[in-house]
């Protein structure tokens, strides 16, 4: 089900419960800012997803209320595993999706890295 990103963040969702350790993940990359890890049903050859480590529901509410040093920890997160996997050269894609019309499903920001063949127009047509 998507969810409606002006609703306040809910604690129980996937990746909080990854970030608090109860949910186990395939973690490619953390720092005080930023996790990331394998999606579970990866929709590309690569398929990392980068999360903020503080709790915001979606790239509005970080934009909104993220303090300066996570907004710049977190994007230089996103850009540190994108070159440590390699994918500068062959390139990849970064898409955030928010709420309702996007299909977000998990209400805390993610950032997915879909990289590892040719990925075709960015929107399904
Ligand atoms: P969204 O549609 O919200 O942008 O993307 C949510 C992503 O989270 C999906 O690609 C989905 O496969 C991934 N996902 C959902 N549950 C889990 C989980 O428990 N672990 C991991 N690693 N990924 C998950």
């Amino acid at each position: 089900m998507p969810i409606d990103a002006t609703l306040p963040y809910d604690d129980s969702n996937i990746f909080a419960r990854i970030l608090r350790g109860e949910l186990l993940s395939k973690t490619v990359y953390e720092d005080e800012y930023a996790l990331a890890f394998h999606d579970i049903n990866p929709q590309a050859p690569l398929h990392i997803l980068v999360i903020p480590k503080g709790a915001y529901v979606s790239w509005d509410d970080f934009s909104e209320r993220g303090s300066d040093a996570e907004i710049a920890g977190f994007v230089r997160a996103v850009g540190l595993v994108a070159r440590d996997q390699g994918l500068v050269a062959p390139g990849y894609r970064l898409l955030a999706n928010v709420g309702l019309d996007s299909h977000q499903e998990i209400p805390h920001l993610h950032v997915h890295i879909f990289a590892g063949q040719k990925l075709g127009p960015m929107l399904a047509r």
